[in-house]
């Protein structure tokens, strides 16, 4: 059995509209990632399931390794097709935001949802949501926006009619999540719903495979060339990496092709806390990706030095300015986060 985390009240007053509304439309997070897509799929399965008109829409595209998941041909993305994406939002009786916290998050969307008529929903793991939405289920003590919606689903006394399709997703958003059940995981109810899941038919060893096991070759060549070039900072039990344009030149790159690098430092002996800097492709900044093991808590750092946030152990921001310049504002955080990053030796 798993504890009611959703309260009563929300659940009654989404299922209140869920009765009503027809036309659906599902939104989540710029640079989509596997709870962004996995969560809105999940729910758009259940609500095709229940005759709905659904649309996920999302700012920009997301990662090949996505690209297998059922129904994800069907999402919609909103710097190709802006014009159709503005009339289903303007024109949406519900309009759900998956993953989020803060409408600055779907970018060039923020307008267009804030304006539509439609009743929102917020259903969300990431701390001090902003009150957009007049249902806000925000429980940053749940892993992934994935659990969240088979939750959602299942409290809305629906578990009976979520597709073997619909559990791949929610599995998908879960597993990314947690780094394939390696990182805030340690909550038994998971196992339970992972149980739950397997019951609908999925294969999950093969959904491991399609999400973590397609990489290129050029994606490994360049995962060596960034580790080569790695610095560790043991004074600060820290690493950083970084990936200028002109590198990426050198290695095919293509978008998501550094998925997951940021992890890779942390696999050192007492490496608690990674940076990955990489030049963008599309804006002309510096993607800060922070990664840290423990109690480190790189949300706080990447709002003071990098006008970013997210969880206590996976956090990002963006930075105006040169490689050398992030790198420098870098080490003025390590410095003063010295004491921190060194308070369990
Ligand atoms: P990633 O390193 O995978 O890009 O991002 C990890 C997490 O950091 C995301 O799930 C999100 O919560 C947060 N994050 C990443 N980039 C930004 C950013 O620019 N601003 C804020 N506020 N959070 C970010
Ligand atoms: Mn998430």
């Amino acid at each position: 059995m798993l504890t009611k985390v959703i309260e009563q009240a929300k659940i009654d007053h989404f299922s209140k509209w869920f009765v009503r509304a027809d036309k659906v439309v599902i939104v989540s997070h710029v640079s989509p990632d596997g709870d962004a897509i996995g969560s809105s799929l999940g729910l758009y399965h259940f609500l095709e399931s229940q005759e709905k008109t659904v649309h996920v829409i999302v700012p920009n595209a997301f990662p090949d390794f996505l690209k297998w998941m059922p129904g994800s041909k069907d999402i919609l993305l909103y710097d190709r097709y802006k014009d159709f994406a503005d009339k289903l939002i303007a024109e949406a009786d519900v309009i759900c935001c998956l993953d989020f916290n803060t409408l600055k998050r779907i970018d060039a969307m923020e307008d267009a949802v804030a304006a539509s008529p439609a009743r929102k929903i917020l259903i969300d793991h990431h701390l001090y949501p902003d009150d957009f939405c007049r249902i806000t289920m925000s429980y940053p003590v749940i892993s992934s926006t994935s659990e969240l919606v088979f939750r959602l689903i299942c409290r809305m006394g629906y578990f009976g009619d979520i597709t073997k399709e619909g559990a791949e997703c929610i599995y998908t958003g879960m597993m990314t999540d947690t780094g394939g059940f390696t990182y805030n995981s340690n909550n038994r109810e998971i196992y339970f719903i992972i149980g739950e899941l397997l019951s609908k038919g999925i294969d999950k060893d093969d959904i491991y495979r399609k999400v973590y096991n397609t990489y290129s070759e050029s994606r490994l060549r360049l995962m060596g060339y960034v580790l080569s070039n790695m610095r560790v900072y043991s004074d600060c039990n820290a690493a950083l990496i970084t990936l200028t344009k002109e590198e990426q030149g050198k290695f095919d790159y293509v978008k998501g092709d550094s998925e997951g690098f940021v992890n890779i430092p942390l696999s050192i002996k007492n490496v608690c806390f990674s940076c990955f800097l990489r030049e963008d492709t599309e804006k002309p900044i510096i993607k800060i990706s922070l990664r840290s093991v423990g109690k480190f808590p790189c949300n706080e750092l990447a709002a003071e030095f990098f006008n970013g946030g997210g969880h206590l152990n996976a956090s990002g921001g963006e930075f105006f300015g040169t490689m050398e310049e992030a790198k420098a504002v870098f080490e003025q955080a390590l410095a003063k986060y010295k004491p921190l990053l060194t308070a369990n030796e």
